[in-house]
């Protein structure tokens, strides 16, 4: 995927030209939280996750000479109660459907966290299949080509990522919303 025209802005106060939802979904504890904060404030959370997280997070990005404003949605725990309504998808052009490669069970589950997107989301949504904790691997359950295979049958995009060592993260938000990006200016022309 291109992506040499995208890149973060610091500065979070600067006008932009338009923003765009993306949501973060997948079992809890495959390391939705921390991919999220090591890209919006290149942190990893040690600590576990307070009661009542943060429910999302902006990134200013520069796609060719327009600013993006990206608001990434986090569950915030919620997904362990299945409280997660069609509110939480509505409006998102792009998801990050992330699983833990150290546990099989958080990969099976993908197939029906799929079902949820494309019930509740827009049809033509941006979706990255993710394969966290790579820095793991020596405890691995799910094979890349088991990840890759699976994401290409669906028809849609796959990385693995290591929120711990900050690998591929920027490259997995960037490349998604160049993917966004692409779209939308597609449809207004
Ligand atoms: P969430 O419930 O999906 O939001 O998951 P969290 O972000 O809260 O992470 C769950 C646990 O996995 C925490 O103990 C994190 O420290 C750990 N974790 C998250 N990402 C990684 C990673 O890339 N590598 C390793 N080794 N641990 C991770």
């Amino acid at each position: 995927m291109k992506n040499s025209s995208v890149f973060m802005v610091d500065s979070v106060d600067e006008d932009c030209d338009y923003l765009f939802k993306a949501v973060l979904i997948g079992d809890s504890g495959v390391g939705k939280s921390n991919l999220l904060s090591r890209f919006s404030k290149g942190e990893f959370r040690l600590d576990s996750k307070p009661t009542i997280g943060v429910e999302f997070a902006y990134r200013n990005i520069k796609v060719g000479d327009r600013l993006v404003k990206a608001q990434i949605w986090d569950t915030a725990g919620q997904e362990r109660f299945r409280a997660i309504t069609s509110s939480y998808y509505r409006g998102a052009l792009g998801s990050i459907l992330v699983y833990d490669i150290t546990r099989r069970k958080s990969f099976e589950n993908v197939e029906k966290w799929l079902r949820e997107l494309r019930e509740y989301g827009n049809s033509d949504m941006v979706i990255v299949l993710v394969g966290n904790k790579l820095d793991l691997s020596h405890s691995r359950e799910v094979t890349e080509e088991e990840g890759r295979n699976f994401a290409e049958a669906e028809g849609i995009c796959f990385m693995e990522t290591s929120a711990l060592e900050n690998v591929n993260v920027d490259r997995l938000f960037l490349d998604m919303i160049s993917k966004i990006h692409e779209i939308t200016s597609h449809k207004s022309l």
